[in-house]
Formats: structure tokens, sequence, C-alpha cells
């Protein structure tokens, strides 16, 4: 599970009008506005969207030579080359047309169908951080309570090697069972100058054991609401360090999430927007936590136990940035 950022007071429940975030100045808040998809596209030179069914609700495609993004009016989950993505707002049906929130368009639809996709040079830093470790051990396993920190600990092991011999320099925030703060996390990060930085957890439900399947979170966008909270405030007019990776974010996490799925042995539940994660605040690099199935669910657990999934997970990894 994500470690959340330092204690902080109970959550309030916001509810916030969509297109208007909390105003922080004196000055006059620009109000994002609604944006018809269409013209959106005219503008960024790509296919007009389409309609695909309109029953029982309307969904619409929009494709580049990038991809395609699936969207349905009501729902703020959208398809993007087959895996599931995450809309700050829910698209809108007005006049027969579908429209975006403003910030949709430029946080998640232009990274993915407009920007050229991220590259890598060799020679390049990544960090690698084992989520937990030490007296903090994170959840554990339905089938025996082992943790999750000894989890995560394998698959960076397993991973650092891949990567360096795909041409990475690769250090891990831990590389055996010590408590390391999220400051130091990120830290790490800062003092090799990474280029990169990649969080590793298992997720639990608990005492839900049917939850199961792979996440993949980077911070949510500045004005946005977040696809989790787990209780925790969101508050959208937060602006932290990452938010400047905003659309390398999204474009690392879906590209890792595509090649986790690709194993096979997870099922597809997203990648997502949180807030509270605090190890991707500071980060200066695209920066982005991914849970590797849910050591709630006894599938799942008896799945990540086993050392050849890890070693799954971790070609999996390697291959997404070669
Ligand atoms: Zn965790």
């Amino acid at each position: 599970m994500p470690q959340p950022p330092r204690p902080i007071a109970p959550a309030i429940k916001t509810n916030l009008p969509p297109a208007v975030h909390l105003p922080n100045t004196a000055r006059p808040t620009p109000v994002l506005t609604w944006a018809p998809l269409s013209r959106w596209a005219a503008e960024h030179k790509i296919g007009a969207p389409h309609l695909l069914s309109g029953l029982p609700v309307a969904t619409y495609a929009i494709g580049s030579t990038n991809g395609v993004v699936v969207l349905e009016i009501g729902s703020r989950e959208a398809i993007w080359n087959g895996i599931e993505i995450n809309l700050g707002f829910e698209p809108q049906l007005i006049d027969k047309q579908i429209f975006l929130h403003e910030l949709d368009l430029q946080r998640n639809l232009e990274p993915l169908l407009c920007d050229p996709p991220l590259t890598f040079s060799t020679n390049r830093v990544i960090v690698i951080d084992p989520g937990h470790g030490g007296s903090n051990t994170g959840t554990h396993s339905i089938l025996d309570g082992r943790f999750e920190k000894e989890f995560t600990l394998d698959w960076a092991l397993q991973l650092a090697p891949l990567l360096a011999t795909n041409g990475w320099k690769v250090f891990l925030t831990r590389t055996n069972d010590v408590d390391v703060s999220l400051d130091d996390r990120a830290a790490c990060a800062e003092m090799h100058h990474a280029d990169l930085f990649i969080s590793l957890h298992f997720n639990s439900a608990a005492p839900d054991q049917k939850q199961a399947g792979l996440e993949t979170y980077c911070l949510t966008p500045t004005g946005m609401s977040s696809t989790l909270v787990r209780g925790y405030n969101d508050f959208w007019s937060e602006n932290f360090s990452n938010n400047a990776f905003d659309a390398e974010n999204l474009q690392l996490a879906v590209r890792l999430h595509t090649a986790l799925l690709r194993t096979g042995a997870l099922e597809d539940r997203g990648v997502r927007r949180a807030r509270f994660i605090g190890v991707l605040h500071d980060q200066n690099r695209p920066a982005v936590l991914i849970e590797g199935g849910y050591l709630s669910n006894p599938h799942e657990a008896k799945l990540i136990e086993s050392p050849e999934f890890r070693q799954k997970l971790a070609e999996a990894i390697a291959n997404a940035l070669k």
C-alpha cells in the first residue's frame, strides 16, 4: 500500500463544483471551462471524435498516430490503447456533442494523443524504491502473514540488474530490511540526479478478499480531483514539484502499466491519480508508484509470494524501459 505523507488533519469532505478550484490569492482565479472535443481535436490537428455506441450511454473514440482513447459520457474511466485510465472529470454530452474539461484535455488527452512518446537514452539514471522496510512492514499476505516489505524488496533486487543490462544506472532507496523515511526516498532520487523514479508496492483491501488487480499511480494534476483519496484531504489547488511532470508521469505510468498487464497475471484496475502519496510530491522527474496486485486476495497473494511471478514483474518493467 502507498505510504501517506506526514500525519495530517482528519479528512474534510470537499464537494466543489467541477469547473472551479479554490482561489488562494487575491487575484481572480481563471475559471477553467469545458470544451467540445471536436474543436480541441481540430486545434491539435488530429481526427475528430466519433460515436462508437449510443446505448446504454454514449461512447466516443478519438485517435492519433499514438493510439486511441475511448470515452464514455458520465464516466471518469476511459480506455487508452486497451488499458484503463482515469479522468479528472466526467465527459458531458451538450447539444449532442462530447465535451471534456479543459484540464483533462491538457493533462490527459494531450500527453497521450499529441505528445511524442517518452524516449530513453542509454546511461540514464533510475531510482527504484522498494516500498516500506524495517519497522514499516506495509501490508501482509492473507495466506501466511508475510509482509509487503519483503516482496517489494525482492522485486526491486530482481529488477535492478535487468535495468543495468539495458544501460540504466540503477540506485535503490534500500537494499535490505531497514526503515527509510519518505523524505529520504525522495532525497535519494535528488542526490543521484535520477531521470526516473519508480516506487514498488503491493496492495491490500482487507478484509475484502475479492478485490484484485494492477494499479499504477501518478500524482494528480493541480485543479483536478484524484481517482483515489483513501480518506485523506484532496485539495485540488495543491501544487507539488512533481506536477511539473504531469505529462511524463502519465506517459510513464501508461507504459509500465501496459507492460505489466502483458504478463497476463493481473487484471486491469487502471492508471490512477492520487495526491496523498507522499513519496511522489517532491520528485523533480517523472515518478510513479506501482501496486503489483493484492496481498489481501488469496489468488494474488499466492502469485506475489512466488519468486517467478516477481521475476515476471521485474522483466515487464525492464522491457518497458528499454
Ligand atoms: Zn505499500
